[in-house]
């Protein structure tokens, strides 16, 4: 398969090492160069892009901020250096992105946001939103509290899980190398760059394992691992030098990378996800409609539900049946049992008075909704 071109995307999750971020020797942000790639960013937001940035580099700028010796700190050393350099690093994103008339959300996670299905999707909407408001999300890991056993560690895999929750397009992970090597290029004049990888197989694996040049934390290992979360969720993935000016601009125009190709495109992807793997805990049965407007590619809104059964709540999935019961499809729920029977069969505005909130009006949004095939 040829590479796909860098504008063919609309969301696009873009990952910067600590390594890039930060001159270790003066222990400073590498401000020209992220200038340079703000602008970067900047240009894919003009172009009408969602744009996300990974970026790590919270304890080495504590580090150097609190003057900590070097060698390696321990778990609560490196929490509390995050705490310090994570202050300095949003403000960082949000001084070189502002600069561009552009906002920057800080958010950041744990690994149990990404995991728990309802911390999964409070974080999702809060990126949706960002994004909607055309605000880029600068993403972390909330290293200050993440304990040992479970936490990411690396900013790779956190940066593929944050992709495929927002149903991104793209990753692009930023590194020290420009991609995949057959073998480690330092030590081997004949490695070859990798231009597209179409599926991470065994070999493929064994190279992860052989290039070791790369400095960064999680090394080209981690990259891999990325790959298989982004790939197998719909989402393309790709490794390019970020120890250029102006790395975004030099994959646009065709610059050495390695891609990974995912062979779903990410909606049905994720509706897999939904149909396949879920058990549902409850039925809404809709009425005729409502089937009409799913079929149609619409969102259940709670005027079109007539009857709630199980014990459910948000973020749970559930089965949509028609007034015949018939089966129309599955998806993930906007609201507990107990306000989706409050507010079933009534309209958006009575919603709002009656849960007295102003969330949004859905029952099931269509991108956490598949509706099977009508019958012929
Ligand atoms: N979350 C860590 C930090 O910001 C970095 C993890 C990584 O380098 O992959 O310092």
């Amino acid at each position: 398969m040829t590479s796909p071109k860098l504008h063919d995307f609309r969301r696009i999750v873009v990952k910067v090492g600590s390594s890039l971020l930060i001159d270790s020797a003066a222990g400073e942000v590498r401000a020209g160069w992220l200038t340079a790639l703000a602008a970067d960013i900047a240009e894919l937001h003009r172009g009408g892009r969602d744009v996300m940035v990974v970026s790590s580099g919270s304890i080495a700028l504590g580090r150097s901020r609190l003057k900590l010796p070097r060698g390696p700190l321990k778990l609560e050393e490196s929490q509390a250096a995050a705490a310090v350099g994570q202050i300095e690093l949003a403000r960082t994103w949000s001084e070189v992105l502002g600069a561009h008339g552009i906002g920057a959300g800080q958010i950041l996670v744990t690994f149990q946001d990404t995991e728990e299905r309802r911390r999964y999707l409070n974080a999702r909407s809060t990126i949706g939103k960002l994004l909607e408001w055309h605000a880029v999300p600068v993403i972390n890991e909330n290293d200050t509290v993440a304990t040992t056993e479970i936490r990411y560690g690396d900013n790779d895999r956190l940066a593929a899980r944050v992709a495929t929750m927002a149903s991104a397009d793209l990753l692009i992970l930023l590194s020290d190398i420009d991609g995949l090597y057959t073998a480690p290029p330092g030590s081997n004049p004949d490695a070859t760059l990798i231009p597209v990888v179409d599926s991470i197989t065994a070999e493929i694996e064994g190279m992860a394992g052989a290039a070791g040049s790369e400095l960064s934390r999680g090394g080209m290992r981690t990259k891999i691992e990325a790959a298989k979360i982004a790939t197998s969720a719909g989402t393309h993935m790709l490794i390019a030098s970020g120890k250029i000016d102006h790395p975004l601009k030099a994959i646009a125009e065709g610059g050495k990378c390695t891609w990974f190709l995912t062979p779903a495109n990410p909606v049905t992807a994720r509706k897999r996800w939904i149909a396949g793997s879920l058990e549902p805990k409850g039925t809404l049965t809709i009425d005729a409609g409502a089937v009409s407007a799913l079929r149609a590619g619409k969102s259940l809104l709670p005027a079109g539900v007539i009857r709630v059964d199980g014990q459910f709540c948000r973020g749970d999935a559930v089965i949509v049946r028609g007034p015949d019961t018939d089966e129309i499809g599955r998806g993930l729920v906007a609201y507990d049992a107990e306000d989706a029977d409050k507010i079933k069969g009534r309209s958006s505005p009575d919603v709002m008075m009656i849960l007295g909130i102003t969330g949004r009006a859905e029952m099931i949004h269509r991108d956490d909704l598949v509706v099977g095939t009508a019958p012929a």
